[in-house]
């Protein structure tokens, strides 16, 4: 009896599942998707257990459009995958299956046990495989937050919740399932989704769980830095990005994710630009349009690379290669934690590279500057800059006039060339300047 308590308490044994009806819940039918109801359809009439799981079931209670369905069953993948036309066998750790049914993918995984005794784990408690099958119990055990391991059955319409989940989700709560400090240090990454996810649905870290977070921040340090680059991605483009990154600094989780972050921030004007960046992305995300993960990274490291730019300046420096060094410095710093991947940096250091270019105001470069196919995106960059009160704001409204200008106006826009360097370059360029149409000087 005593040690059942004692089980429970510590989370080891959940108190049984719940069966709850649409009544206590409100997901109607209807808002399933059509392959997640036919997935579960198949495996049920092949006898198997099938539920639709995790993310989508709790955005549903909360009345949010789900992102994707996930379906958790009881049959191995090799027996899911030959009763579905278009299904593919995935994952080298946990081996699942996507099925494809017309525009979706469904994700179905088989019923997994986090057995702590089975798994491998690091010296500090991370776990390196857990490749064990398991009832549905477990299954829901194995699960990061309460309100994530909630289980739809489709043909009845009940959830099955193990952890109290729904009830946390109605208290607009995360709670882990398990002793907190044993989560994180099994899986790290578990804090970042506790603000993630937080922040995206505006649901409050239970105490007991937000506690040891503080504590526990370093060990990010030994996560994977591509696990944690996709991790800071979901949350810069999960449309929440300011609150999250708020949260994150509250809990002292941003340290292992973007260095010197925390010395920016404390800078009025770096402080300022992050925060302008991220309102920037939310907007987008929210309203469907496109966002940059490029130009996103490229502004949260900005003021690191102008520090540094700046720097080398001081030191004699010359002005291009100074930033050019600087940008070096401030991406190999930056990719030991966070492996932000190659085809990123490039676009990167394209944005940050045209930014001093933005100064120059006669003669033929403004032309050429313009051509460039990132020139967009710089000019982005540029409107921030200008907005944070980093560069004066009349260069910003000078490019922005220059962009919708007809040829001619443009011309008369232009400012007179000074300065005996830079005559010299317009000498030279002025024979390659009847190559451009656009721009004859
Ligand atoms: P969203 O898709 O909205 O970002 P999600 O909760 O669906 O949120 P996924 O990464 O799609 O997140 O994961 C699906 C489910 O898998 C989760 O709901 C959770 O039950 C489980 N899960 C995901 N990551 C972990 C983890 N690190 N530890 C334990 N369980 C996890
Ligand atoms: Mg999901």
């Amino acid at each position: 009896m005593i040690k059942r308590f004692i089980r429970r308490v510590l989370g080891l044994e959940s108190p049984g599942p719940q069966r709850l009806p649409q009544s206590r819940h409100g997901i109607r039918r209807s808002s399933i998707s059509a392959g997640a109801l036919k997935v579960c359809d198949v495996l049920a009439n092949h006898g198997h257990a099938a539920y639709v799981v995790g993310g989508a079931v709790r955005d549903l209670v909360l009345g949010i459009t789900p992102k994707d369905f996930d379906i958790a069953t009881d049959a191995r993948p090799e027996q899911i995958k030959p009763l579905f036309r278009r299904a593919l066998l995935i994952g080298r750790r946990f081996r699942l299956v996507h099925v494809m049914l017309g525009p979706e993918t469904l994700e179905v995984s088989t019923f997994r046990a986090a057995d702590n005794h089975v798994s491998q784990k690091d010296e500090h408690g991370r776990v390196l495989r857990d490749n064990v099958f398991g009832t549905m119990e477990e299954d829901a055990r194995r699960r990061d937050f309460t309100v994530n391991a909630l289980y739809y059955d489709c043909r009845s319409g009940e959830i099955i919740d193990f952890h109290g989940g729904l009830a946390d989700l109605k208290r607009r709560t995360m709670r882990i399932i398990g002793d907190p400090e044993t989560r994180f240090r099994e899986d790290p990454v578990r804090m970042l989704r506790a603000v993630r996810l937080g922040a995206k649905l505006g649901l409050s870290i239970d105490n007991s769980t937000r506690v040891p977070i503080k504590r526990l921040a370093p060990l990010l340090e030994h996560v994977p830095p591509p696990r944690l680059f996709e991790e800071m991605l979901k949350l810069l483009l999960s449309g929440h990005a300011s609150a999250a990154l708020r949260q994150l600094r509250n809990e002292g989780l941003h340290k292992g994710m973007l260095p010197l972050l925390d010395v920016i921030l404390d800078q009025p004007l770096g402080e300022r630009f992050v925060t302008l960046a991220l309102a920037q992305t939310d907007e987008r995300v929210l309203s469907d349009r496109p966002v940059s993960p490029a130009f996103l990274f490229a502004s949260l490291l900005w003021h690191e690379v102008l520090a540094a730019w700046k720097g080398r300046e001081k030191h004699g420096e010359r002005r291009v290669p100074a930033l050019e060094a600087a940008m070096d410095e401030v991406l190999d710093a930056q990719s030991g934690k966070l492996a932000i991947t190659r085809r990123l940096t490039a676009t990167m250091r394209e944005v940050w590279a045209m930014q001093p270019r933005f100064e120059e105001r006669s003669g033929q470069r403004p032309f050429r500057l313009l051509e460039s196919p990132r020139f967009r995106m710089a000019y982005d960059f540029l409107a921030l800059r200008a907005a944070s009160g980093e560069v004066p704001a009349e260069i910003e409204s000078w490019w922005r006039a220059f962009q919708g200008a007809d040829a001619e106006t443009r011309h008369a826009m232009l400012l007179p060339d000074t300065g005996p360097r830079k005559k010299r370059r317009r000498r030279r360029r002025k024979q390659s300047a009847a190559a451009v149409p656009t721009a004859p000087e």
